[in-house]
């Protein structure tokens, strides 16, 4: 890759440069334009792991846990403490819940771009990675507990919106992959066109000649550099990583690392007599949508049955009350003095420094936190779920800040370069052939999961380079 020049360098493999990879492809199928992807991370899985079949229960808790590791270059993680990375093909949508709500339209109200600009993306990313209803169709026990809700003042909760492929095949119900990662863009990609891609290649620094990306540096785990040359370079590594390369690479932009925003994550376990069910109850996933009035989600998932894909293989001795998570996560108000910056004192062994983390709530963001928690209070006594509390716990858990994996904003898009570090298409301002693909770019998170709004605005960004 070293002695090539690429039209396009895509860095990362998660949710956003995946995206980017399988649309430029599309795009670009036989133009004999040359793509290249470097990922850091290695060959873990080549699947979601709910498609694993030796990975069931505890041991894929265990698995993902081991992979799931704090983001290893914070100085002094105090203030965000439950960051974590997945380094690996495919990044964290290997191991990702599926859930993949839409923002609604008000959540766009600070974005450079409305909801009707993103809705045919939102249609393409539901298409590409499956997102429907339809996993939780035969579940008797999802049956009653909408109605519950329905009828009890939640009459806009809706099953989840689910990354999961149920379509019948011409074998009838076969699925082999039906877990959506970010893997499946790499594959629907090599099915279209050739690409190279390099695993265990940690980009280290962005070349610039002047105005204009030239490339990236990368270094292999035996800490051998090369310089890869680029037209155009797309950076997918995140929410602390980006940031940090840039500042690091001597990008300037005085909004780079400010604004980092992330979800207040409240978490609680509820049961219900499973005597209010019918036999076999099956799997259970509702949710309440953030709003222009509720800036926060409220999530309902567990069940019982062979079809939950944990329980796939395993004999589960009968239980005489089903069992459920509620989570609740908030919109946190994007702040300049939230920030990722660089520790100048402390480097990694790539040479890269550390980054130093400045976080915390706002008044704003504490009064969504306690509505958030007696919504989802009223939610469960609506569904007749029993919270349940752990010996010295309180019923529902706040987790600290990081906590949700949804941490975002730290080159959030704008028209404004004081206040913004990519434009409305996710490309650097100031900086010509430098990209921006994934929960970085967000301005705001509202209450929602964010890996749907992610491949919508990466495929919007490859489209736009394509045209260019
Ligand atoms: C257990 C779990 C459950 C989740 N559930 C949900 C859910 O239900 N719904 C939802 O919407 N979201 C969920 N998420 C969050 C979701 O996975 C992320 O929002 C999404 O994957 C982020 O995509 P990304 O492209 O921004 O980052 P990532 O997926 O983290 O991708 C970043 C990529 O960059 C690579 N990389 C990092 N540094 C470098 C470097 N220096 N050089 C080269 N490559 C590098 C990484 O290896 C990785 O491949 C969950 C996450 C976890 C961990």
């Amino acid at each position: 890759m070293a002695n090539t020049e690429y039209d396009v360098l895509i860095v990362g493999t998660g949710a956003g440069g995946g995206a980017v990879l399988w649309r430029l492809c599309e795009k670009w199928k036989n133009s004999g334009k040359r793509i290249g992807v470097v990922e850091a991370g290695g060959l873990v899985l080549p699947t979601h792991m709910n498609n694993v079949a030796t990975l069931g229960g505890e041991r894929a808790v265990r698995f993902a846990a081991s992979h799931k590791v704090p983001f290893p270059a914070i100085e002094d993680p105090v203030e965000f403490p439950l960051a974590k990375q997945v380094l690996a093909l495919g990044g964290k949508t290997i191991f990702w819940g599926l859930v993949s709500p839409r923002f609604p339209p008000s959540a766009f109200a600070e974005w450079p771009l409305s909801y009707e600009e993103i809705n045919p993306y939102y249609n393409i990313a539901e298409q590409v990675m499956n997102v429907g209803p339809d996993f939780f169709e035969d579940s008797s026990a999802q049956q009653v507990l909408f109605k519950r809700l329905q009828e009890n003042g939640f009459p806009n909760v809706i099953p989840y919106p689910y990354a999961v492929y149920t379509k019948s095949s011409k074998y009838g119900k076969v699925f082999s992959n039906p877990f959506f990662s970010s893997i499946v863009f790499l594959a629907y990609a090599l099915n279209l066109r050739a690409f190279d891609l390099a695993v265990s290649a940690r980009c280290v620094r962005i070349s610039q000649d002047k105005d204009k990306v030239t490339g990236v540096t990368v270094m292999d785990p035996a800490l051998r550099s090369y310089n890869i040359k680029a037209k155009k370079v797309v950076l997918a590594t995140s929410t602390l990583e980006n940031p940090r390369l840039m500042l690091a690479s001597g990008i300037p932009g005085k909004a780079i690392g400010h604004y980092l925003t992330d979800h207040s994550f409240i978490v609680a376990g509820g049961k219900a007599s499973r005597k209010e069910f019918p036999e076999i109850p099956g799997i259970v996933g509702l949710l309440m949508p953030a709003s222009e009035h509720e800036p926060f989600q409220i999530q309902m998932g567990g069940g019982i049955g062979k079809e939950v894909y944990f329980q796939q293989y395993q004999n589960i001795p009968f239980q005489e009350e089903l069992s459920l998570h509620i989570l609740g996560f908030g919109e946190v108000q994007p702040r300049y003095e939230n920030r990722v910056f660089l520790d100048p004192a402390k480097r990694d062994r790539y040479g890269v420094p550390f980054i130093k983390i400045d976080f915390s709530y706002s008044k704003r963001d504490y009064a969504v936190i306690n509505r958030m928690e007696a919504t989802l209070k009223r939610f469960a006594a609506s569904a007749g779920v029993t919270l349940q509390k752990e010996p010295g716990q309180t019923e529902i858990c706040m987790r600290q800040p990081g906590g949700s994996i949804h941490e975002a904003g730290t080159c959030r898009m704008g028209d404004n370069p004081l206040t913004s570090v990519t434009n409305r298409f996710g490309q650097v301002h100031g900086i010509s052939g430098l990209y921006v693909a994934d929960n970085s770019v967000f301005p705001t998170v509202s209450g929602t999961n964010p890996t749907l709004t992610i491949v919508a605005l990466a495929i919007r960004t490859a489209d736009y380079i394509a045209l260019q």
